[in-house]
């Protein structure tokens, strides 16, 4: 087991996970407002992938990313539309896990959404007011910032520099301006409220988070993610509202940056690729994946179709590389492994669970670096260096184990599909030397000598024996 070190937004620091305990990691999940675009699926790549890095080190995790389906900027979206806000949002929320399940790096341990934990958040609520620490006012309830001395500790903001952005009209409501709402008195015009002891009405966005990440997580826990835009106000107040309440909260705070467009230069094609299905059906899930760890995460990572074009290239050069090197040994001749078990081998034989690389040697010592670069603060260019490394390596002389190496670094990273690559090919080149027997055998050379020509053409030579026809990749 690795020492796995993270930067803490809060010290400043490099933190080490504790190894003897469960590393429950919170990331903020996303407004179900409109569909999710790929600034969106950052922390949900990020933070799937750290789990299941740190999963494989041998810790004990559980990862939860919620989604806020309660949120102002849902009501007017639905009013656009012309849908009753539930349904709108509960439409969202299906096709966020459509979108985010198209990445391919399976589901979080827990997905709360706000409308099911609203119990969890009036009881939070209530024992804020009765520790002082928020009043009722006008049907709302106020968290007082005053209330908690170490208020602003994570974004290092001074007071005059803080703006809860709350909506005009809440001013009248405050004790003080710094105050922020924690529950909002239904509205005319809003078609969905909750009863609570202050009147129906609504949760605030930052109680939400407080509340769903302890119903998951319990009281304390390892890691709280989540973009760095969501630092003030949102993370400073889930701060405020759980260790006023008692909490000890989150033990460390991470945060990706933002990925950026240049909104002046994008056209409208790189409009809509912004989107995270329109990225996908354009270039796949596994160039998507490798854009989005194409940078360290604590980075702002820039994005259009020039970046999108250099990730395709490099997911091509990966699969052209497990091409000419299928993991197994380049055991592509009949009478290996039956072809269709392959994709099973790959998936239980080299795995996390047990290696099949050579200690010692560039495969081994490449895929050791690479899992450093990861338990360094996640650094997820540092660790695709190494693979890149390591394919230049193995193109140049034959290195025993590479492929192997490769598919193991690539399962951390979600892009194992691309050492999978040949089986549709060999599944096809198979089926294409069947029906070449069965011409042969109905004396249709013709026919015999067009599928050899197709064979040669996918990169297959056929050679007549004694025992029938053999594959052999061509030189
Ligand atoms: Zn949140």
């Amino acid at each position: 087991m690795r020492e796995v070190r993270i930067r803490d937004t809060l010290s400043g620091e490099l933190r080490a996970l504790p190894t003897d305990e469960e590393i429950g990691i919170y990331a903020c999940g996303p407004t179900v407002y409109s569909r999710i675009h790929i600034g969106n699926a950052r922390p949900f790549v990020i933070f799937s992938l750290l789990d299941r890095f740190i999963e494989g080190e041998g810790y004990e995790t559980k990862l939860v990313i919620n989604v806020t389906d309660i949120n102002d900027k849902i009501y007017d979206a639905a009013k656009v539309v012309g849908e009753p806000s539930g349904e709108f949002a509960a439409r969202m929320t299906k096709a966020y896990f459509e979108d985010t399940g198209r990445l391919g790096l399976g589901r979080p341990d827990a997905e709360p959404l706000a409308t099911e934990t609203i119990g969890e958040i009036l009881e939070l609520i209530a024992e804020l007011i009765d520790t002082g620490h928020a009043y009722e006012s006008g049907g709302d309830v106020y968290f007082k910032v005053r209330s908690y001395l170490p208020y602003g500790k994570l974004s290092n903001r001074r007071t005059e520099d803080m703006d809860q952005g709350e909506e005009a009209g809440s001013e009248s409501l405050k004790q003080d301006p710094l105050d922020f709402a924690l529950w909002k008195a239904h509205k005319q015009g809003e078609d969905t409220s909750w009863d609570s002891p202050w009147g129906p009405g609504r949760p605030g966005w930052h109680i939400e988070c407080s509340a769903m990440a302890e119903a998951e997580l319990g009281p304390s826990f390892a890691i709280h993610g989540g973009g760095s835009d969501l630092v003030f106000p949102h993370h400073e107040n889930e701060i405020a509202q759980s260790e006023a309440a008692g909490r000890p909260f989150a033990r460390l705070w991470m945060h990706n940056g933002m990925v950026e467009t240049d909104a002046e230069k994008m056209s409208k094609s790189e409009g809509n690729i912004f989107q995270l299905s329109e990225a996908l059906d354009r270039y796949g899930r596994e160039a998507v994946v490798a854009y989005l760890i194409s940078g360290h995460y604590r980075q702002p990572l820039a994005f259009g179709e020039e970046q999108m074009k250099q990730a395709v290239a490099q997911v091509e050069r990966l699969r052209n590389f497990f091409r000419e090197h299928p993991v197994g040994g380049g055991g592509r001749e009949p009478g290996g492994p039956p072809l269709g078990t392959r994709a099973e081998a790959l998936d239980s034989g080299s795995g996390l669970a047990g290696s099949q690389v050579p200690i010692g040697g560039p495969p081994g010592s490449r895929l050791g670096a690479f899992r450093d670069a990861l338990a360094d603060d996640f650094n997820t260019p540092r660790a695709m260096a190494e693979v890149f490394e390591l394919v230049a390596e193995a193109n140049r002389d034959e290195l025993p184990g590479a492929p192997e190496a490769l598919l193991e670094m690539l399962e951390l990273v979600g892009l194992e599909s691309l050492a999978e690559v040949e089986d549709a090919g060999d599944a096809e080149a198979e089926e294409l030397l069947a029906e070449r027997e069965e011409a042969r055998a109905a004396k249709d050379f013709g026919r015999a000598d067009e599928i050899r020509d197709r064979l040669a053409e996918l990169g297959w030579e056929v050679r007549d024996g004694a025992e029938g026809a053999k594959l052999v990749p061509k030189a």
